[in-house]
């Protein structure tokens, strides 16, 4: 990743879920590049989870591995709770995690449909509503939900993934207007193709029909992350980094 080329001009403690691996780790390398504290939320991989506090810690910054299944409520407040208790409010939010499980059309069923909506959707709105409060008290703060191309052209992965992306804009654009008066930007980010572990059992076309040739990097995305942070005169937006696979 190419050194910030700016950096935060206030402390910002920053909780990113699901950033043991993939965009989320990109992402929270980058927000420590920036200036920010950084919580590194995840479900299962703990010793990933850690390798990334270390870089975090590296780059000068505070950083905690805080494992909970964001998905569900009771855990969701006990994170926020101890990354407030531990590092400080969270300014900014990070809502990453999701799943991704390749599903044919015709074999989609109900549970996965839940468990989708439940680890895509249903998390950044637990993560949102336990943060909102601390940040119009602080009258700053700055939320990004991951979104995907999966929202407006369908995509490879399932109808549920491309259903919780959806949702994910339409929350997005329900807290940049009611969070407006309090300081608080929302945004979203809209990937393509990024080479992680999520498209591991992707149907991916070959590179010759890939825009550029190749899958973008998870840096790409952070970049993209840190300027929403920094950037307080943007909100209600959805920055596509797809490589022109979708354009605005
Ligand atoms: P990934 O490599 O599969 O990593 C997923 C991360 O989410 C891991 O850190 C995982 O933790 C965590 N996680 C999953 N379920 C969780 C839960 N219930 N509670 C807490 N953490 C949970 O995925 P990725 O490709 O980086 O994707 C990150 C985000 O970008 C997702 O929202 C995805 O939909 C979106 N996105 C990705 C692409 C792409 O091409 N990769 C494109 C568009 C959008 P563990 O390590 O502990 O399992």
């Amino acid at each position: 990743m190419p050194d910030a080329p700016f950096k935060l001009d206030r402390p910002a403690v920053a909780l990113v879920t699901g950033a043991s691996r993939g965009l989320g780790r990109a992402i929270a390398l980058g927000l420590a590049d920036i200036g920010c504290d950084v919580a590194v939320n995840y479900a299962r991989n703990a010793d990933a989870a850690n390798d990334v506090v270390a870089e975090v810690r590296k780059r000068g910054r505070r950083a905690l591995a805080a494992p909970a299944d964001v998905s569900n409520a009771a855990a969701v407040e006990a994170l926020v709770k101890r990354v407030t208790d531990e590092l400080g409010a969270p300014g900014v939010v990070v809502n990453n995690a999701g799943i991704g499980p390749v599903s044919p059309v015709f074999e989609t069923g109900e549970r996965e449909f839940d468990e989708v909506m439940a680890a895509n959707l249903k998390s950044a709105f637990l993560v949102t509503r336990a943060v909102i409060g601390s940040m119009r008290q602080q009258k700053w703060g700055r939320l990004i939900f991951l979104s995907s191309i999966a929202a407006r052209v369908g995509g490879i992965i399932s109808a549920p993934y491309a259903a919780s992306k959806a949702g994910i804009e339409g929350l997005m654009h329900y807290y940049a207007t009611q969070m407006l008066p309090h300081g608080v930007t929302s945004n979203a980010i809209s990937p393509g193709f990024i080479a992680t572990d999520m498209l591991k059992n992707a149907k991916l076309p070959p590179p010759e029909q890939m825009p550029f040739g190749r899958l973008g990097a998870p840096e790409e995305v952070a970049l993209v992350a840190q300027l929403l942070v920094a950037n307080g005169f943007m909100t209600g937006q959805t920055i596509q980094v797809s490589a022109g696979r979708y354009q605005t």
